[in-house]
């Protein structure tokens, strides 16, 4: 062991180990993993070794695909047995729902290129696994490329891999401290003292032990996990050839063949986290206890749908504990204010996933950026709010217990909420809002006043909230909408070259003051990075704020769940364009406000104020005193209507909203509809006017030119704004692919549904793309979807009219091309 590595990985599990193969092949050598005890000491010595691409997340279900593929590869190259037994994975629909379910995931994974699945009727589970009793079976989905593995020989083959590369593996060596240095981390072990410029907590079980040492306290923690191994079986030992891997996905169990037996894991309904608190050193290569009372429910169903166990002598009980996060996901990635300390934790799935997060994380230590989006595991997904003891443990049960429990997206889990309110929360319940959640913070949904009883049923079709979210929208159309937008977030970004620093993070021209504009920020890359809006509230004069600060005041504005994601990136580049002086700070848990949308909104605004609202032109910001309140406004929307964001201090947000609404009483009294709006309309609003949103039209994956974000580039300024190069490259060139709206014909199908993001769209039996979000418009009265498709030879998409089909919840259902913004696409409405 030398004194100085570029990289120290912590920890020779299945990741631990795929991150220092990655990191070596990509050229980086200088790279040392250290273990604690021996290579795959923690959960990875006891896992069963089942691999599969299944994953509610497409991106995620893609890296899976690339870890299983990855096996072979890597047997060729170390000449080593990853004891891979590629024998097809099977999962199994007990009820029309996941039937259904599974159609639609086929059709998703058709998108993410994962080829290898096939839907499989009940006889050809029997043909594929006569040992599945198939009552209640609706059908499954078979993968060719699952199966199961040796999880000691996958992770000595990645670790015998890397060092054939030129990296170095200790072990026996535990890290006892992190240090950060001027330049990098000081690690000290056992074995003496490492410097490095970046270290990796690829620490498993003891990843909450080790993101400690380093200052972060990341949330995740160990669970109990048990599976059997029986006996030898005469109904296995009489097949010819090996049974596939087998998802039972209501029975919650999943089973493969061991020998001429069976393996059977369980997925418990009354989970047992394990040392939550932290995991003792000295925890060797042992079992927990197995509590076989606790799964027997389960264990009941298993037996049910493989009657050969019944009898069936246990040859072995495993309990051991892996870890979980509150959604399931591993946490990968740069750690926000701590530079050079990376995460690779928290994978449930080593053995389908471990591939995939050494891949994503040595791209982005090497290159970066990882090469695709990988949000959905992205340690900055969550904030310190997740790492509280309580939310951890009531979230984390939550996914264990659900783990093969089937999720609608419209549905709504109870874990850890409510954890934070907006000031108005007891406002709008009492006007009737349903609630959703973003990033702990309790957001309405939709509204139904004075129907206490109603509840939005779990479903992938049309929502049975379709009339309470409609009758919201119009009154958008016709008279105002109040959105409480405690759920957007707010930057302020102030000093000496703030300016200057906007100027090069953001890809757009920088307002001058009282101005507001739509502002995509790139990856060095050319790869979008946010949806911003920027406003420059000029010298903040207007006795608001810090006024005594001076200088320009700007605040950045984008989606609330991106906070610890954006503030990454907006530190990181501080660091990298050497903005010195230059802060940002994050204002959202202290401003809130109301978003007002609609042709009759000025005349609401205007009621409660005696400044000039007409004299407020479209993207213009100022001060105005609202009711008994000093509130920022800037004239702006995404409904397509005349609209103004009001932001107050979230301390005076009720005197704000109880004040708009008691003034709108006489608009009310004359016909016109004032109403509270959801978010689930404000979809509805924003697919009417073909506008992308972050996460759907807009993530990592995708570039200015795909999404169309490239109009909002000023390519002419003379900056150097980050990701320039590659913006320019793809004006050059064009993108291979541009988003589209499509209007489904949804209404003609028995049960309507609307497009979901990445169903398949085709022309006759070619995929020319995919859907990123849909929904029904419902004041131009059709269902509507958004679509990344091919472009043809001169780089145009399939024009207006053109005939496609879409695939609807597994069925392939016919749609049309149509021209972009089908609500009011001269914008007349919302130039006011
Ligand atoms: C019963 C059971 C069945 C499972 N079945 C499957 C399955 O079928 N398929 C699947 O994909 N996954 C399965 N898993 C999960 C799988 O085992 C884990 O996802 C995977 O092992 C996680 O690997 P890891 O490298 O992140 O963590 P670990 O395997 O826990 O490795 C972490 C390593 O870090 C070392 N370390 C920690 N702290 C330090 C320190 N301070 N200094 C030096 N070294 C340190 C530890 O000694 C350990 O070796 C199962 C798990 C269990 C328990």
């Amino acid at each position: 062991m030398d004194s100085h590595y570029r990289v120290v990985v912590i920890g020779g599990g299945v990741v631990g180990a795929s991150v220092l193969y990655h990191l070596a092949k990509l050229g980086w050598t200088d790279c040392l993993l250290v273990e604690r005890s021996e290579l795959t000491a923690g959960s990875s010595w006891h896992a069963a070794g089942g691999f599969h691409a299944l994953n509610a997340d497409p991106n995620v279900a893609a890296l899976q695909a690339y870890t299983i593929n990855l096996y072979r590869e890597l047997e060729a190259e170390t000449g080593r047995s990853c004891g891979l037994h590629l024998t097809g994975g099977l999962s199994i629909a007990g009820t029309p729902q996941r039937w259904e379910w599974l159609k639609a995931q086929w059709a998703v994974f058709q998108t993410v290129g994962i080829e290898t699945v096939r839907l499989v009727t009940p006889d050809e589970i029997a043909e594929l696994a006569p040992i599945v009793d198939l009552t209640g079976v609706y059908g499954g989905m078979f993968d060719e490329i699952e199966g199961h593995l040796d999880p000691s020989g996958t992770t000595h083959a990645y670790a015998a891999a890397a060092r054939a590369r030129g990296a170095t593996v200790v072990q026996h060596n535990r890290v006892l401290a992190l240090t950060r240095t001027t330049d990098g981390w000081r690690v000290t072990t056992e074995q003496g003292e490492i410097t490095c410029e970046h270290v990796v907590n690829a620490a498993g079980l003891w990843a909450k032990q080790v993101g400690r040492m380093a200052g972060v306290d990341l949330p995740v923690t160990p669970m109990e996990h048990h599976y059997l191994v029986t006996d030898s079986l005469p109904e296995v030992a009489a097949l010819d050839r090996e049974l596939p891997m087998m998802m039972d996905l209501e029975g919650f169990t999943y089973t493969r063949q061991e020998g001429n037996g069976l393996l059977l894991g369980v997925y418990e309904l009354d989970p047992r986290h394990w040392n939550l608190d932290g995991v003792p050193w000295d925890y060797g290569l042992e079992l927990i206890d197995a509590d076989v009372d606790r799964i027997a429910p389960q264990l009941a169903v298993g037996f049910e749908r493989y009657p050969c166990l019944d009898g069936a002598g246990i040859r072995r009980w495993v309990n051991g504990a892996f870890t979980f996060t509150p959604d399931g996901n591993p946490l990968v990635g740069p750690v926000r204010g701590l530079p050079g300390f990376w995460s690779a934790c928290g994978v449930m799935a080593g053995f389908s996933q471990g591939g995939g997060v050494g891949l994503a994380l040595a791209q982005w230590m090497v290159n970066g950026e990882p090469e695709s989006d990988i949000f959905g595991m992205d340690v900055a997904r969550f904030g310190e709010f997740a790492s509280a003891r309580g939310y951890l443990e009531a979230t984390t049960r939550q996914f264990y217990q659900r783990r093969f429990v089937m999720s609608y997206p419209n549905e709504q889990l109870p874990a850890g909420r409510p954890l934070a309110v907006s000031a108005i929360h007891d406002d709008l319940d009492a006007a009737g809002a349903r609630w959703g959640v973003s990033w702990g913070l309790e957001t309405p949904l939709f509204f139904a006043p004075g129907d206490p009883d109603f509840v939005e049923t779990p479903t992938l079709r049309r929502s049975n909230s379709f009339d309470l979210v409609g009758r919201e929208v119009r009154a958008v159309r016709e008279g105002v909408g109040l959105l409480d937008t405690t759920a957007f977030s707010r930057y302020e970004v102030r000093g000496p070259g703030a300016r200057d620093f906007l100027d090069r993070l953001l890809a757009c021209a920088i307002p001058t003051p009282g101005r507001v504009k739509l502002a995509p920020m790139l990856s060095p890359s050319g790869r979008l990075m946010g949806d911003l809006t920027v406003t420059c509230w000029g010298d903040a004069g207007a006795g608001w704020g810090d006024a005594g600060a001076g200088g320009e005041e700007f605040w950045l504005m984008g989606s609330y769940y991106l906070r610890e994601w954006h503030l990454r990136w907006f530190e990181s580049q501080i660091e990298s364009l050497g903005a010195q002086g230059v802060s940002v700070r994050d204002l959202s848990d202290d401003v809130a406000g109301v978003s007002l949308s609609g042709p009759r909104s000025r005349d609401l605004l205007a009621a409660l104020t005696r400044d000039d609202v007409a004299a407020l032109g479209r993207l213009r910001a100022t001060t105005l005193d609202v009711g008994n309140v000093r509130a920022r406004v800037a004239r702006l929307s995404v409904s397509g209507e005349l609209g103004y964001e009001l932001n107050v201090p979230s301390s005076r947000l009720r005197s704000l909203y109880r004040a708009l609404k008691e003034t709108a009483e006489p608009l009310v009294a004359q016909g016109v509809p004032v109403v509270d709006l959801g978010y689930s309309a404000l979809n509805s609003l924003r697919l009417e006017k073909s506008y992308g949103v972050w996460s759907k039209e807009f993530t990592w994956a995708y570039t200015p030119g795909m999404s169309g974000l490239d109009a909002f580039i000023a390519f002419d300024k003379p900056v150097a704004f980050t990701g320039r190069d590659a913006a320019l490259r793809e004006r050059e060139t064009g993108p291979a692919q541009r988003l589209v709206t499509l209007a489904v014909d949804a209404d003609a199908m028995p049960q309507p549904a609307e497009a979901a993001p990445f169903e398949p769209v085709w022309i006759g039996e070619r995929r020319i793309g995919f859907v990123t979000s849909g929904g029904y418009g419902h004041s131009v009265g059709a269902s509507l979807a958004l679509a990344y498709l091919d472009v043809d030879a001169s780089g145009q998409a399939p024009p207006p009219g053109t005939e496609v089909e879409v695939h609807l919840v597994g069925e392939r259902t016919p749609a049309r091309v149509i021209a972009t913004s089908p609500h009011d696409p001269t914008g007349l409405r919302q130039r006011g």
